[in-house]
């Protein structure tokens, strides 16, 4: 458990109270990061929170700050690097009443580790210009592209899931989202008869994301269009507030909220944690306690749709623990 910066320390003790109401048998073990890490060990990733994931193989996060001059672009990433949390899962689901689109239910998954955000990047100097122009180099692999759309079939299996649409740009970008396209081909060949498949290309996606959302169901994607589409599912169905993500590995996974540490908010009492609470049910449907995950989802849907006892940003005057008190009320 890392408790993270900001509300984090907040929703996740509401989180922590949440589970351990549902009868969750998860022993937590507690480390910083981010700024509390730098605070409390003089790092933003200290070695014993490390050693902590190494063990268990699992952690739920609280957003997490990254200092100034620490020499991570974003603690968070580096992470997801250090674990080679190669799979980002994104569920966006309808929950607000209120909602444009109010059953939508859908999963977008996307590879954390390649294609554009590689890191390979570089300025070409012209005549007596250094920075005259930049370049950025997308690497995308088979084994890759083979683990995650492999990862986004398997899913939909686990889940009960009837179609899995991959998302690509091949007919610009031949090789790079052509190797990516042609590997999810032969990885659906594999499940022809049990998951549907379909192939989108990107534009066309964003565009029928927002025409007719309902007929996605998993979406699989390279790095830099699953973290534009992964924002935008997050959108369809009423912003970050409510939306979870996890990040799964062969060696780990982590699960957090999508959202930041809410600085404006910090300290009030009131942040919501709902975000945090739906990571927590994917981590227990990570360990297998699926039931126990459906009981939790449910009771702060209903909590959410009742609409009594909510945070501020939904809408309501609840405070954090007022509205966890709802939702263990309705579990
Ligand atoms: P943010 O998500 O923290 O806040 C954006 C807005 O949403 C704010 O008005 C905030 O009050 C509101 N908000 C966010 N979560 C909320 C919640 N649970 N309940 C109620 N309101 C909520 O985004 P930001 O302001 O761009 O970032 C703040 C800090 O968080 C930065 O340091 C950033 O680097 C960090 N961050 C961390 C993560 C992560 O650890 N995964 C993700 C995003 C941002």
């Amino acid at each position: 458990m890392i408790p993270g910066d900001g509300i984090g320390p907040a929703i996740t003790a509401a989180t922590v109270r949440l589970l351990a109401a549902s009868g969750a048998n998860i022993e937590w073990d507690s480390r910083d990061a981010g700024l509390a890490g730098v605070a409390r060990c003089g790092d933003p990733i200290p070695e014993a929170t490390l050693d902590s994931i190494k063990r268990t193989r699992l952690a739920l996060k609280g957003p997490l700050e990254t200092p100034l001059g620490s020499g991570y672009r974003s603690v968070t990433v580096a992470l997801r690097q250090t674990f080679d949390l190669f799979a980002n899962v994104r569920p966006a689901l309808s929950i607000l009443p209120q909602g444009r689109y109010p059953h939508l239910d859908l999963v977008l998954i996307r590879e954390n580790t390649e294609g554009l955000y590689s890191g390979i990047e570089h300025y070409v100097r012209v005549g007596d210009d250094p920075h005259a122009a930049a370049e950025s180099i997308a690497i995308i692999t088979r084994a890759g592209s083979e683990r995650i759309t492999r990862f986004a079939f398997e899913y939909a299996v686990k889940h009960g899931r009837a179609k899995v649409t991959l998302v690509h740009k091949a007919n610009i970008l031949k090789y790079s989202q052509g190797l990516f396209l042609d590997t999810g081909r032969m990885v659906a060949r594999e499940y022809a008869g049990r998951i549907e498949f379909e192939e989108r290309i990107v534009d066309a996606t964003a565009m029928n994301l927002v025409l007719r959302p309902e007929r996605f169901d998993v979406i699989v994607t390279t790095n830099l269009f699953g973290d534009i589409l992964s924002d935008q599912i997050s959108g369809l169905v009423g912003g970050l507030g409510l939306a979870p993500g996890a990040n799964i590995g062969e060696r780990g996974a982590i699960f957090e909220a999508v959202h930041g540490t809410a600085p404006d908010i910090a300290g009030k009492g009131t942040a919501n944690p709902a975000a945090l609470m739906l990571a927590a049910c994917m981590l227990l449907e990570h360990i297998g306690d699926d039931a126990r995950a459906g009981r939790i989802r449910t009771a702060i849907e209903r909590t959410i749709r009742a609409g009594l006892s909510v945070t501020p940003d939904l809408g309501g005057s609840a405070t954090t623990d007022g509205f966890t008190d709802a939702i263990i009320a309705a579990l």
